[in-house]
């Protein structure tokens, strides 16, 4: 029986190196990723876990749910955690960011890069430039950024970034990384407060050194999961990272176009927060046409306290072309009853004739 049984074939070697340099590329870094065997919230655990420490003082800013969650898990490992929350229909500002290290002194700076839930994006940049005048380690959980904008791991100094495949990548949700610079791994390792013999431990995911010890596989990755995130990392490579990034970052302009030719309002209140991933459209207090309780195709219901407040254009991924966009116009037109004609007409002219599907 069990000659016969070729279903299953271990993740060789050769597959894992691939998958590691693939990742590399994706955050522009030289450094290997550590390839997290689980979704994206995990990684992003593990490092909340990973810097953690009575003593240590970490700026965390919270413009989302993702950002308030990462504030318990370091509260939880015993830091001081500064919270710098704003309405989630803002993004941060740079000059908020730099009055808060001022006052506070921390050691490190937290934030979310791209809001799925909130579709903003914030300065990241910027504000990375100013975490570097003060020498602060930073974590960017860019899940929701990457392949909808630049996540420039080396050039930025980027310590620590978590990114996952199941948004703008088109991939697979079950197997993540997160990239850690050289200073980054300094910082896990130097806390004895770090998880060490746990799955939260990121100093035992390390990819092991080839000089040290004969490299393996390691044994807790998901073989198929990791086969699948290998082409869709692939597809990404053909179609080419800054393509991808162009094709979501029209697919918002065209998303806020079309929203705006119905007479509705985009939930961000700024046009340099609106996120490449996802469009939010505000709910008026009068509308309760907007009201929906289900997704219907890629325009879905505000997720936990943002339900009856916005709804969400999800134009990511496989997503992030003119077809989708004119359907979820379309939708949206239907739920407030009104012709969608010159929407559509005015989303379409964002595409021009750059072939967007
Ligand atoms: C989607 C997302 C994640 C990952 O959450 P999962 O539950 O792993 O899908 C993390 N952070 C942000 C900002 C996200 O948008």
């Amino acid at each position: 029986m069990s000659q016969d049984n070729k279903g299953f074939r271990p993740l060789t070697l050769s597959e894992f190196d691939t998958l590691t340099h693939l990742l590399s590329k994706l955050l522009s870094t030289q450094q290997s990723p550590v390839i997290i065997p689980g979704e994206a919230i995990l990684g992003i655990e593990a490092i909340a876990a990973g810097i953690s420490a009575p003593g240590r003082k970490i700026l965390n800013i919270v413009t989302g749910p993702y950002g308030d969650i990462f504030g318990k898990w370091l509260e939880r490992g015993g830091a001081e955690v500064i919270e710098v929350k704003v309405p989630f229909d803002e993004v941060i500002t740079v000059e908020v960011v730099t009055a808060a290290i001022e006052r506070y002194n921390p050691c490190a700076l937290s934030f979310v890069q791209g809001e799925a839930v909130t579709g903003g994006t914030n300065p990241t940049k910027e504000m990375l430039d100013i975490a570097h005048r003060s020498n602060l380690i930073t974590v960017a959980d860019s899940v929701s950024a990457i392949g909808g904008e630049p996540v420039l791991m080396d050039e930025w100094g980027i310590d620590f970034v978590a990114i996952g495949a199941q948004k703008a990548l088109a991939g697979p949700n079950g197997i993540s990384a997160v990239g850690i610079s050289s200073r980054g791994w300094e910082f896990l390792a130097s806390n004895e407060h770090a998880p060490r013999n746990s799955i939260l431990s990121l100093l035992d995911l390390r990819r092991p050194h080839s000089s040290s010890a004969p490299l393996r596989v390691p044994a807790n990755i998901p073989v198929l999961e990791a086969r699948a995130l290998i082409e869709a990392l692939t597809l990404v490579e053909q179609e080419g990272l800054e393509v991808v990034n162009h094709r979501h970052q029209l697919a918002s302009t065209a998303a806020i176009a079309g929203i705006t030719a119905l007479g509705l309002e985009p939930w961000q209140r700024k046009e340099s927060g609106y996120s490449p991933l996802t469009t939010t459209v505000r709910i008026p207090q009068s509308d309760s046409n907007l009201r929906i309780n289900e997704p219907i195709g890629i325009v879905a219901p505000g997720d936990g306290e943002l339900y009856g407040k916005l709804l969400r254009i999800n134009h990511f991924g496989a997503n992030a072309n003119q077809q989708s966009i004119e359907q979820a116009i379309t939708t949206l037109a239907e739920l407030v009853h009104q012709d969608p004609a010159n929407a559509i007409a005015v989303q379409r002219s964002i595409w021009g004739n750059e072939d967007g599907r």
